[in-house]
């Protein structure tokens, strides 16, 4: 039935709540130069702590699982850097969510810069099924640019250290790999390294930073700030892509999953695409500080967008607030004009909100810093993705658009 408002209903309950933790608050035994969060010990008490008591522990996973309406519950254990939490400190965390699992399918991930990672880390990973994601930005030269310790060492072979043991025991792992102003240039190279190390899941986040005046690092709310130079640029971004989908598209459909290909694909598809920043509204992924502050999501950890306490507030009502459900929808219902007319939208529905910070043709502020670059990602992949589309709606699957590839090299 037509209707007056055209933006797409924010139905927080139809999929399952998420909500990260922070065991380790924002502290980290790293200090990446890009690092959005090590800023956020600013918004505790200078004498505080960061780390998660057990009483905070206990309420967010009882409170957690009770709030969901799926039977299968995810937790996300992330930082700052989790593993400066003892491992005592996660197995108390299962006894928990075995106490409180009234019948549910209880799953845990954990983010993690992979560096303090020991075989009885790993034997606990294994033998508890988590998934681990780890931060590493590619080989050693890319890596080390910008991934280093407080003292300025360089910090890749540790994380390759971490990796093989993960590997040694059979640990489920991903690459989570941030694209910046140095490797983005080198895709291949890049990608190519991620699977001679037998990495089969790859995320990419790409760079996007602004410093202000003061030299802090400018804010979703900030409308000043100069870009640093390690941000990755708008072609930069897309022709990144793009010549990484053309080797992924001959030999790696279905074999190697890339987060922003498959999404891409699902929005291709018509169906959810995983990826937020990909997805058409925000809100269904909170993050939780280790004192049990709730805000909207991981890049707008600031006081304006604090849902509340988990220890005052109950996860539905912070989940379905108000607040949270404005800050979901505001994504599609902020767009520009050139955003809501663009033939991309279904695809990009204008990115994440943090990089909205550019003014379009026609003078609207909130266009996505990257939209030349996603402009040129579609374009690239229109005629794959349409191939794709169609085998999957064949109920064939779409891997099988390399076979076709190979016949027109015939
Ligand atoms: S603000 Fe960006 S990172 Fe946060 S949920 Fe929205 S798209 Fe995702
Ligand atoms: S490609 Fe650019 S104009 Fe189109 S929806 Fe994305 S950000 Fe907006």
């Amino acid at each position: 039935m037509p209707t007056d408002n055209p933006q797409p209903l924010h139905t927080p309950f139809s999929a399952p709540l998420y909500i990260m933790a922070k065991p380790a608050g924002p502290s980290c035994n790293l200090a990446c130069e890009y690092c959005y969060y090590l800023e956020k010990k600013d918004l505790f008490e200078p004498k505080q702590r960061p780390i998660m008591t057990d009483a905070t522990l206990e309420q967010y996973i009882r409170t957690y699982i009770e709030a969901q309406t799926t039977n299968r519950v995810e937790f996300v254990w992330h930082g700052g850097e989790a593993t400066l939490r003892p491992l005592s400190f996660f197995r108390r965390a299962m006894e928990l969510q075995k106490q409180y699992a009234a019948g549910h399918d209880i799953c845990n991930a954990l983010q993690t810069n992979g560096t303090l990672l020991t075989p009885e880390w790993c034997r606990f990973l294994h033998d508890n099924n988590w998934l681990v994601g780890i931060s590493i930005d590619g080989p050693q030269e890319f890596h080390d640019e910008y991934r280093r310790n407080p003292l300025g060492k360089p910090t890749f072979l540790n994380v390759m250290k971490g990796i093989r043991l993960l590997q040694q025991y059979n640990v489920e792992w991903n690459a989570m790999a941030v694209v910046n102003d140095y490797n983005a240039d080198h895709p291949l190279e890049f990608y190519r390294f991620f699977k001679n190390i037998g990495c089969r899941y790859l995320q990419f986040t790409p760079i996007v930073e602004r410093v202000k005046p003061d030299g802090r690092l400018a804010t979703p709310l900030d409308n000043c700030g100069e870009l640093t130079e390690m941000s990755v640029t708008p072609a930069q971004w897309g022709k990144f892509l793009c010549d990484l989908f053309d080797e992924w598209i001959k030999e790696d459909v279905g074999k190697v999953f890339v987060q922003i290909f498959d999404s891409t694909l699902a929005n291709w598809a018509g169906v959810s695409p995983g990826l937020c920043t990909l997805d058409t509204n925000c809100g269904h992924a909170a993050v939780m500080e280790h004192n049990g502050d709730v805000y909207s999501c991981d890049h707008f950890v600031f006081p304006p967008y604090k849902l509340g306490n988990i220890h005052h507030d109950s996860v539905i009502s912070m989940m379905g607030s108000e607040r949270q459900l404005k800050f979901g929808t505001a994504k599609s219902a902020t767009l520009p004009r050139q955003c809501r007319e663009c033939r991309w939208l279904f695809a990009c529905h204008g990115e994440c909100p943090k990089n909205r910070f550019c003014i379009t043709s026609d003078g609207e502020s909130g266009l996505n810093y990257l939209c030349e670059g996603y402009r040129m990602f579609f374009t690239h992949v229109e005629p794959y993705m349409d191939y794709m589309k169609k085998e999957l709606d064949a109920k064939r699957p779409p891997a099988n658009v390399m076979q076709v590839l190979e016949q027109l090299k015939k």
